[in-house]
């Protein structure tokens, strides 16, 4: 069989290599996306779908800038895949609440977030902690045990399905070519020349892009990459839906578009296993109704869990191969919130060839650096 040769090939079609693809397509690129299929783990799938910032990049000023530039890019990116698409992504960046139950969460988050705005240096870092008697303005029905919480204006939500959907729409109707049940079982490599098996066929390019969220951990070192990311487990909660209460989202409770509540979600390290914990569930539901005792009212319609693809420490891998230039990887736990980055910064540094130097933090070599101290 002839293989298919096109500018660029990404491997996985998760919001990520989603995001990826489109930029890339975007800049000109024939693109060619492939993706395993429905048996495959897709955090993508199952997330809760925050665009969120004011947790990400403690101790890593470059991660803090990268998240809130993503946040930035977000409203375009959205008002964009709407008009081409007609889907309505839900977006809304109204800021975001930490919730705080107890005062030692309180003086921990405060010291957290002062820490965040002395790392950002001119980049600046706007946050308030409030009480509670100012949150309960804010956010109606607030429980009378919380403590208070930590605000920025920089977070917010999105439906996440609508972005997967709509991302995967503008790639295609623009002529990029999406190949699921496409698994990438082996691959050659050599620079600016690399050939994939996939059960869909073989596929060559100048340029590949491994974006297979879990599945990037056995595919780097064919391109000479690394990442070595692990599965942890998240399980999230969802009520029927109920009148517009919630003005913004908090942590781990948001209101959709559609009026049902989020709550969640759990970080757990149990392996590749996707089994719902009901222990874990009632902590997540307890912890929503201590924060707004009125959600105790409402009945949850659906439960599930996902796998979000973690490096060692959290942060993201975003890659250039050294030996076979024209591959690259890209890795994070934050997929949602990214995908302005990865769609409008990441995909013109793929597409010209190579990464930004302001990435070289993100680079899988700091593994090898922490792994030799
Ligand atoms: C419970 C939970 C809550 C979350 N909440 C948020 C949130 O609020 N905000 C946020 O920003 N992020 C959140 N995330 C993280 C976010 O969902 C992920 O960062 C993002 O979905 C990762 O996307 P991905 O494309 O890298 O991976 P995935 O979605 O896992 O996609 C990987 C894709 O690669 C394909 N694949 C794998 N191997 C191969 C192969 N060999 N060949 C071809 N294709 C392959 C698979 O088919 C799959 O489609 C959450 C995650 C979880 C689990």
């Amino acid at each position: 069989m002839t293989a298919r040769a096109s500018d660029a090939i990404v491997i996985g079609g998760g919001l990520v290599g989603a995001a990826i693809a489109h930029g890339l397509r975007d800049q000109g690129l024939d693109t060619v996306l492939l993706d395993e299929g429905d048996i495959a783990f897709r955090a993508s799938r199952g997330n809760f779908g925050l665009v969120w910032v004011q947790s990400k990049g403690l101790g890593a000023p470059w991660y803090q800038q990268w998240t809130r530039n993503s946040a930035a890019a977000w409203p375009d990116l959205a008002q964009d895949l709407t008009a081409r698409t007609g889907l309505n992504l839900s977006l809304l960046q109204p800021g975001g609440i930490g919730l705080c139950l107890t005062e030692a969460e309180f003086e921990d988050r405060s010291r957290r977030m002062e820490q965040m705005r002395a790392e950002a240096g001119n980049f600046g870092f706007d946050y308030r902690m409030i009480r509670s008697h100012e949150l309960r303005d804010m956010l109606p029905g607030l429980g009378p045990t919380v403590v208070g919480g930590s605000f920025t204006p920089y977070d917010g939500h999105v439906s996440p399905l609508a972005l997967l959907q709509s991302l995967h729409r503008v790639f295609t109707e623009a002529g990029g070519a999406y190949i699921p049940n496409a698994k990438v079982t082996s691959g050659t490599a050599a620079p600016n020349d690399f050939r994939v098996e996939t059960a869909a066929g073989t596929f060559t390019a100048p340029r590949i892009v491994l974006a297979a969220g879990l599945g990037n951990a056995e595919l780097a070192p064919l391109f000479g990459l690394n990442a070595p990311v692990r599965p942890q487990k998240g399980q999230v909660l969802v009520t029927e839906r109920a009148r517009t209460i919630l003005p913004m989202p908090t942590t781990s409770i948001r209101q959709t578009g559609e009026g049902s509540i989020m709550l969640g979600e759990s970080q757990e390290e149990a392996g590749f296993d996707l089994s719902q914990q009901p222990p874990v569930m009632a902590t997540i539901a307890e912890r929503a109704v201590r924060s707004f005792p009125w959600i105790a009212e409402l009945n949850i319609v659906r439960a599930w869990s996902a796998l979000r693809v973690m490096a060692p420490d959290g942060l993201p891998i975003y890659d250039q191969s050294d030996r076979f230039p024209g591959a690259f990887t890209a890795n994070c736990h934050s997929g949602v919130t990214l995908a302005g980055a990865h769609a409008r910064m990441l995909a013109p540094m793929i597409a010209a060839g190579a990464l930004d130097p302001l990435l070289a933090p993100f680079s899988a070599k700091r593994f090898d650096v922490q792994n030799a101290a």
